[in-house]
């Protein structure tokens, strides 16, 4: 209907038919109402965000149709033009409320300061037109006719135009919600500033008359706004704010407004070369333009130190505590280096952190470290500089003529973590191990400073935890060597370092071997041979004893294939690391192993330490009890240095439980030794487990365990851990034995 309005008109004013102007009015303030009732209905679709800013444009839309309305009433009357206080009241008006429109879509900049920028950005603009629009529409006009403050006033038109053209520019992006409907409203503020602008310039020259063809631009402008009220509601706008920060616009689009400033320099310059005097209107609006530029200016300064002083804090502290973050700390540590003072650093690490966040989960996780850093800086109370380098450590920086020794601000620390009664039940105790570094002739820089309290920290931990220690030089070559071993380990598999060898275990009854346990051996390059207590503790901290243990696991299957053709039911047994034990990638491990060496799973033993077991949760019970199902037999080693708790015995579903060293050794002279001994061989009886006793060295030993009902033995007195060409010699007899 409107855009059949607007045709109408359109032929009608071309064709300078009779009644053109009164047409041409009638049909904007149609097309206007028309557009104020799309954009009330678009208002009553939206969302509350979103009403406002329909309901500013169909207020527009509102001005614009009363507007013409009295435009209309006053032309028919007796003014040509009228140009009178309330017309212009009311367009200007409209301007507003579109402007208003425009500064709450959901494109727009949310803070204050932010919509504050963006109207100077445009009036900066609109000002800039003032010299422009002088040179190009009044500089032709002779000086007594610009004495009428009406043609003039009517600059303001095309200025306020383009003051929201760039408000829009400012606010809409195809990167942004509301993208499309914005364009269409920019096309309908472009077609209105060419119309003012057509219309201003036509009338200074005293050749515009109401029904000219200029005049459908308008109807058209409020056909667009019409037109965007029309495009559905964002899809991706749910009300809610956006949860990533909005991307920075490009640098064209922060330059854009003072692009016009500079064509307003050069329009002066030319409004001046006819008579050499600046026009007053000219003048007028460049101060404007120079008291508004400054005003921007402030405002953009203001924010700058505001941002940078946000940065900063966001760049220097520790968002969770409030703490100097690392930047600060090692800042701080340099400083204090370079002064030559002396320095120490007392590095902190919260002692089973991990499993506190693990349990209570990282809310919690998160209060305990602010409530600590709290305790902690009023522990150092001003003798250090305390600072979070991140997760659970902490660091003390004790510089300059410093009043306490750093051994004494660490027992104030640990004094202050010591759990309180509520803690101490809720089961979180944030205790901690501190390491000490005092600067001294063998620290080049800060880095080698914090890598001695580092070391430092990891003894205290070894050392039993909440407790600290200060670097020494032996405690920094231990740590150097510990270093170098864990990467001469890492390259130990790849490079064949390693073998098994096999310690055989013995059917007590007949003396025969049907079975060995694999034991690792590295042969380090430089080094020599080592057992496993010199490097398993090592890999099973670097995570690297599970690529080890599957190599065992390989190669000892792969060895006990070989034995099967001598002796069909001999067996062996693997230990498996604790850590393997939660993996579940274990039983693809082993099953893979076992098919791969054509072994029957029945022929392999997975040996696992009580503790290992006693800490399993039920997934890793679970995961036991696939493998049994897969025939594979679990032994439960060195049985009896853990914190046994027989209830246990009955959840595990193990076949062998091999009876630690310690218990055998002391059996001839420890009446303790053999009572407990024979009670667990009862008790496994019960539980349907063989024993195996471990560590027989002697022949008293042999016999004590034999005549308890121990089922096998092993140890030196049986045979010594040895290559797999002895165990098989070993074997050989006792195959023969039988047959
Ligand atoms: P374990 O599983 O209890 O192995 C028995 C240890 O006792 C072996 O020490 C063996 O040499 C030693 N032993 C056997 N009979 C006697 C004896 O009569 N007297 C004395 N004094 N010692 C005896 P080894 O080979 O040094 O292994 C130590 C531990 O390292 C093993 O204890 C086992 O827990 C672990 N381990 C060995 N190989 C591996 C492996 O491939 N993977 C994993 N995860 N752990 C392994
Ligand atoms: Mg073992
Ligand atoms: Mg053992």
């Amino acid at each position: 209907m409107a855009a059949a309005i607007l045709l109408v008109e359109l032929a009608w004013v071309l064709a300078a038919l009779p009644g053109a102007a009164l047409v041409s009015d009638l049909g904007a303030i149609a097309v206007a109402g028309w557009s104020g009732y799309a954009c009330v209905r678009a208002a009553r679709r939206h969302p509350a965000p979103l009403r406002r800013f329909w309901l500013f444009l169909a207020a527009t839309m509102g001005l614009a149709a009363l507007g013409r309305t009295v435009w209309t009433v006053q032309r028919l009357g007796d003014d040509a033009l009228p140009h009178s206080l309330l017309v212009g009241g009311l367009f200007t008006l409209g301007i507003g409320t579109g402007t208003a429109a425009l500064l709450c879509c959901v494109a727009a900049p949310r803070s204050a300061v932010g919509r504050a920028r963006t109207v100077l950005d445009g009036v900066i603009v609109g000002l800039a037109l003032i010299p422009i629009g002088w040179v190009v529409v009044f500089r032709g006009i002779a000086e007594a006719d610009l004495a009428d403050p009406v043609r003039t006033f009517g600059l303001l038109y095309p200025m306020l135009d383009l003051m929201q053209l760039t408000i829009l520019v400012a606010v809409a992006s195809p990167t942004r919600p509301m993208w499309r409907p914005l364009a269409v409203i920019g096309a309908s503020l472009g077609t209105r500033a060419v119309a003012d602008a057509v219309y201003i310039s036509l009338f200074a020259q005293g050749s515009y008359a109401p029904g000219h063809p200029i005049d459908v631009c308008w109807p058209l402008s409020y056909l667009l706004i019409g037109v965007a009220a029309h495009y559905p509601q964002p899809p991706a706008w749910d009300g809610r704010e956006e949860a990533t920060e909005p991307p920075l616009p490009p640098w064209w689009r922060v330059a854009l407004p003072y692009l016009p400033v500079g064509g307003a320099i050069v329009a002066v310059v030319l409004a001046r070369r006819p008579t050499g005097q600046t026009p007053q209107l000219v003048f007028v609006g460049m101060m404007a333009l120079l008291g508004v530029l400054a005003l921007r200016q402030g405002l953009a300064a203001n924010e700058n130190m505001w941002l940078v002083a946000r940065l900063r804090r966001l760049a220097y502290t520790d968002q969770l505590t409030g703490l100097p973050n690392r930047l600060t700390f090692t800042r701080r540590l340099r400083r204090a280096l370079r002064d030559e003072a002396p320095v120490a650093v007392l590095l902190l690490d919260l002692d089973g952190f991990k499993q506190v966040n693990d349990r209570f989960g990282h809310v919690t996780g998160d209060g305990i470290l602010t409530s600590i850093a709290g305790r902690m800086e009023r522990a150092v109370a001003g003798d250090g500089s305390i600072a979070r380098l991140g997760g659970d450590e902490f660091a003390v920086l004790v510089d300059g003529d410093r009043k306490v020794r750093p051994e004494h601000l660490a027992e104030r620390l640990l004094d202050a973590l010591q759990p309180s009664p509520g803690e101490e039940e809720a089961g979180v105790h944030p205790s901690a191990s501190i390491g000490i570094a005092e600067y001294g002739p063998q620290h080049a820089s800060h880095t080698d400073l914090l890598r001695d309290a580092d070391i430092a920290m990891y003894a205290a931990k070894a050392a039993g935890k909440s407790a600290y220690r200060t670097c020494t030089p032996a405690l920094r070559e231990a740590a150097v060597g510990r270093a170098e071993l864990i990467a001469d380990l890492r390259r130990a598999v790849d490079e064949e370092q390693l073998h098994l060898e096999y310690q055989p275990i013995v059917d007590l009854a007949t003396g025969e071997v049907r079975s060995a346990e694999a034991l690792v051996r590295w042969r380090h390059p430089r080094l020599g041979l080592l057992t496993p207590a010199r490097f398993l503790p090592l890999a099973e901290e670097t995570g690297l004893i599970l690529p080890i243990d599957r190599w065992v696991i390989h190669e000892a299957c792969r060895a006990a294939a070989t034995w099967r053709d001598h002796c069909p039911e001999a067996t062996v047994a693997v230990n498996i690391a604790a850590a393997h034990l939660c993996r579940p990638d274990l039983i693809a491990t082993v099953t893979a192993a076992t098919a791969g060496a054509g072994l029957a799973p029945r022929a392999l033993t997975l040996e696992l330490t009580e503790s290992a077991l006693i800490e399993g949760s039920d997934t890793v019970l679970d995961r036991l009890r696939q493998l049994r199902e897969l025939g594979i037999r679990i032994a439960i080693d060195d049985f009896g240095t853990g914190y046994s708790s027989l209830s246990y015995l009955h959840r595990i579903p193990a076949t062998e439980l091999k009876i630690d060293r310690s218990f055998v050794t002391r059996l001839g002279e420890d009446a303790r030794a053999y009572a407990t001994v024979e009670m667990v061989t009862r008790l496994a009886g019960a539980f349907d487990l063989t024993v195996v006793a471990e560590g027989v060295e002697t022949d008293g030993q042999h016999e004590a365990v034999t005549a308890i009902g121990c089922v096998h033995g092993q140890g030196w007195r049986y045979g010594r851990p040895a290559a797999l060409a002895d165990l098989r010699a070993a074997l050989i007899p006792a195959a023969r034995n039988r047959a």
